[in-house]
Order: C-alpha cells, then sequence, then structure tokens
C-alpha cells in the first residue's frame, strides 16, 4: 500500500488549521498541526514532512524565521500562507527559501493544485522522467555540474546548496541548454502551474537567487542570462 504524504500544518489559528486538516484528510493525506512557530520549527526539523504549509504571522517566531531555519537543514517544500497583499512579503518569503506562497482567503482546491505539484517536484520526479533510459544522469555545463541522481549541484568542484525549486529550474534550464525559455513556459514546467493560479514573479525571484548561487560574479553571469521582456536560458 502507498504510504500518505504527510504535510505539516504551521498555523496559530485554530479554525483555519481545523478547516486544512480537514480538507487534507478527505484528499489523501496525514498531517501535523503545531500552533506556533517554535512548535513548527522542531516538529519540521524532524524532516518526516513531505511539505510545510507555513503561515507567517505567528506567535514565537514568525513564518520567514520558520523558513529560513527549515532551510539550513532540509530541501522539504514550504508553502507559505500570507494573510496580507503586501508584495514584499510574498518577495520576502520567497528568499528565505519558500517554494511557493498562497494569499488568504484561498479556495482549497488551489491550494491542493498547489501541493500536489510542489510534492511531485520535489519528489524527483521531473528529473527521473527525463532520465529514464538514458544512461548519463550527470549533467554538465564547463565548471557546472549537475548529479540527477543525488540531486547534487557544483560548481568547479564547490558544491552549491539549492532548493528544490532552485534545482528544479536549473535542471530545467540546464536540458533545454541554450534555447530561451519564457517566464510562462517556467512557471508552468517548473512550478507545474497554468498562468492562472502562479504568479510570474515567482520565477524571477527563484532565478535571481539560483543567479546569487551560480554566478561568481552576477554582473557578469557565465551561466544563467536573461533575455529581456522574454525569459532566461542557459549556455
Ligand atoms: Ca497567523
Amino acid at each position: 500500500m502507498e504510504t500518505k504524504k504527510k504535510i505539516l500544518i504551521v498555523e496559530d489559528e485554530k479554525n483555519i488549521a481545523d478547516v486544512l486538516a480537514v480538507n487534507l484528510m478527505l484528499a489523501g493525506y496525514a498531517y501535523d498541526i503545531a500552533y506556533d512557530g517554535e512548535a513548527g520549527l522542531e516538529k519540521a526539523l524532524s524532516g518526516e514532512y513531505d511539505l510545510i504549509l507555513l503561515d507567517i504571522m505567528l506567535p514565537k517566531m514568525n513564518g520567514f524565521e520558520v523558513c529560513t531555519r527549515v532551510r539550513r537543514k532540509l530541501s522539504t517544500p514550504i508553502i507559505m500562507v500570507t494573510a496580507r497583499e503586501d508584495e514584499k512579503d510574498k518577495i520576502l518569503g520567497l528568499d528565505t527559501g519558500a517554494d511557493d506562497y498562497v494569499t488568504k482567503p484561498f479556495s482549497f482546491n488551489e491550494l491542493l493544485a498547489r501541493i500536489k505539484s510542489n510534492i511531485r517536484r520535489s519528489s524527483g520526479e521531473l528529473v527521473a522522467d527525463k532520465n529514464a533510459g538514458e544512461a548519463n544522469a550527470i549533467l554538465q555545463v564547463r565548471g557546472l555540474t549537475i548529479d540527477t541522481e543525488r540531486y547534487a549541484v557544483e560548481r568547479d568542484g564547490t558544491p552549491i546548496e539549492l532548493s528544490k525549486k532552485e534545482y528544479d529550474l536549473l535542471v530545467f534550464l540546464v536540458s533545454n541548454l541554450g534555447r530561451i525559455c519564457t517566464r510562462e513556459e517556467l512557471m508552468e514546467q517548473v512550478w507545474g502551474y497554468e498562468g492562472f493560479y502562479g504568479d510570474i514573479r515567482t520565477v524571477d525571484v527563484t532565478v535571481n537567487r539560483l543567479r546569487d548561487k551560480l554566478e561568481a560574479d552576477r554582473s557578469k553571469p557565465e551561466y544563467l542570462f536573461t533575455k529581456r521582456g522574454i525569459g532566461y536560458y542557459i549556455k
């Protein structure tokens, strides 16, 4: 029997947490709830979850801090749940290493689509599918090496730590070496959303983060390039 995917809900509003829990259960997921940031961090670091739903405004430790600390240790997909419409919050959330965000109020179907997409991508099916039947699981662009069996990225022999989304983005761009990928295409292929659900700026923020990690000097990129107004490519 297939084991259920387990989701950690970090949410201080009990009624919201309960609604999420019931809906997740009905959708076939197992879950745990933490009602404050510290408890959420402690549970998250156990590493037993397939995805974390993380509220931002939390007692004891806010969601950004929780996210930053989880990211130091784990690459578990994190979806930030924000009540605020503030654009800065969204960007900050993605900067702290969240994979995605939803703004309250959201429909459960929208959230479920994002949960599925983030778990699917993080479990490496995308990469596994791409490499099915191929002998070589190592992708290489000059000094950049991606070992798709170990999910390990190195530049000139130095390991680079990437979040799942940064990794997926890198693998997709390298798999399409030299071809300009539009932001819409990346949203769809890497995040798994049709344009309707996704915020296209998520792509830009993640590309920027990837560029910071990849390039020795981000003002003189050697790998990751921007085609202004269109999209991104690696060559
Ligand atoms: Ca809250």
